[in-house]
């Protein structure tokens, strides 16, 4: 059982958790818990350190960020001490959750869960782990896992103790269509493919961190996103609650062509205007730009028109664009281009559904639609299950409600 920032925002919602807890245990399952830090905890943490210095120490920087969860680890273990629940917390050096040394976004190697087991086993005792943080065995250091990186620990803890299940609770009853708080038409879905709700992760939809979804595809834990707002009394546990089901392709029965949209606004493009139509270019853009660990994502290249020169547009987060500019203009030499123009104020929309692979022009639907909204396309990527759509950033609701009709996927209801 997993709960998220909002879900332990003050000490009524974590006791609201420990009845959650206690209603599952009463039922006669076992259950390890993982948590969050408290809404707006980790982000005041993560300013603190910026505001200290902007080129914090990485090591510094995950010692003072994981302490968010501990707090709320140790706080939801005595309100359920409280409840008559045997509870004990557990921060990530204790049980140990052993991690790569990326500090900031390390990824998690080992996790022995032989120990939870046995306690529960022998005096019914749940384990509360703080989530977010595990520790680098050489270094002896704390380490996190990124952004959201608590699902990771929560499905990383259900692989180590063999979970049937790994329920992540949150301020949503389940993964939608689009983000419900855009589109109020968004549907629940029921289940969702892992290589779906794969893309629609990394694809701008929040509710799961990117790595607990691929975390999950691997080891084969279940994953269920419910809400942690019902009443914790009113739910049967043994039951069918409202919620999704992160699984396998073949569980699913009935398949749409589309399944959900994703949106993000951390994107920013560059266009290297002018360059050499030859070999080796492209390696001399993007070469510098993995050395420096930037990510690139979409890259879109014309065909030049007199043979000789051509311009390469690409996008990467925006929090790397600055850096991206540098590292080009550095490369200016080797690259040889006119001009690099660049805009932050972009947002890539993504189409995704597995039914895509047997299914033809589901793209071509969207940029006409688009287009009936004189929304401009600035550069577009597809893959076997997914396209995106990268477009003026004040456009991403139009965007996003215009496709999520056009794919018929708004909720009659509302
Ligand atoms: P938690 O604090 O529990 O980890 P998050 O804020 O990380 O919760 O994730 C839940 C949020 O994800 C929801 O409040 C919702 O706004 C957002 N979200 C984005 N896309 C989707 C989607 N397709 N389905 C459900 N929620 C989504
Ligand atoms: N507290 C961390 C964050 O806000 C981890 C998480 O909530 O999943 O990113
Ligand atoms: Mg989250």
């Amino acid at each position: 059982m997993k709960f998220g920032g909002t879900s332990v925002a003050d000490i009524d919602r974590i006791r609201n958790v420990a009845r959650h807890v206690k209603r599952e245990v009463d039922a006669g399952h076992e259950v390890a818990v993982v948590v969050s830090a408290m809404s707006g905890t980790t982000n005041q943490l993560v300013a603190w350190c910026e505001a200290a210095s902007l080129l914090f120490d990485a090591r510094e920087y995950d010692a003072v960020v994981a302490t968010g969860e501990e707090v709320t680890a140790g706080l939801l273990a005595i309100t359920l001490q409280d409840l008559d629940v045997n509870a004990r917390s557990w921060q990530g050096w204790q049980l140990p959750i052993l991690t790569s040394d990326a500090h900031g976004s390390a990824r998690i190697l080992e996790v022995n869960g032989e120990e939870l087991i046995r306690r529960f086993r022998e005096r019914k005792e749940v384990a509360v782990v703080a989530g977010f943080q595990g520790l680098h065995k050489q270094t002896g250091r704390i380490t996190t896992l990124g952004r959201g990186g608590s699902d990771t620990s929560a499905v990383a803890i259900a692989a180590a103790i063999r979970a049937d299940r790994c329920d992540i609770y949150t301020d949503v009853d389940g993964v939608y269509t689009t983000d419900p708080r855009v589109v109020p038409r968004a549907r629940r879905l029921d289940k969702v493919a892992f290589e779906e709700m794969l893309e629609l992760a990394s694809l701008g939809a929040k509710v799961l961190q990117v790595r607990s979804v691929e975390l999950g595809m691997v080891h084969n834990v279940r994953i269920f996103v419910r809400s942690s707002f019902e009443a914790p009394d009113k739910i049967d546990p043994h039951g069918h609650p409202p919620g999704t089901l992160i699984c396998d392709e073949g569980e699913i029965m009935e398949q749409q062509t589309v399944t959900g949209i994703a949106f993000s606004r951390d994107e920013a493009q560059i266009s290297v205007r002018q360059v050499q139509d030859k070999p080796g270019v492209a390696a001399a853009i993007f070469g510098p730009l993995a050395e420096t660990n930037i990510n690139v994502d979409m890259i879109v290249q014309n065909v030049s028109a007199d043979g000789k020169t051509t311009d390469i547009t690409f996008t990467v987060p925006a929090a790397d664009y600055q850096r991206a500019l540098d590292v080009i203009t550095k490369a200016k030499a080797a690259v040889g281009y006119a001009r690099l123009d660049g805009a932050t104020d972009v947002a890539k929309v993504s189409v995704i559904g597995i039914g895509m692979r047997s299914h033809a022009g589901v793209a071509a639907l969207a940029f006409k639609a688009l287009a009936e909204r004189s929304i401009n396309i600035r550069a577009i990527t597809t893959s076997e299950i997914k396209f995106s759509l990268l477009i003026d950033a004040a456009f991403t609701e139009l965007a996003v409600r215009t496709l999520h009709s056009l794919y018929q996927l708004d909720n009659a209801a509302v």
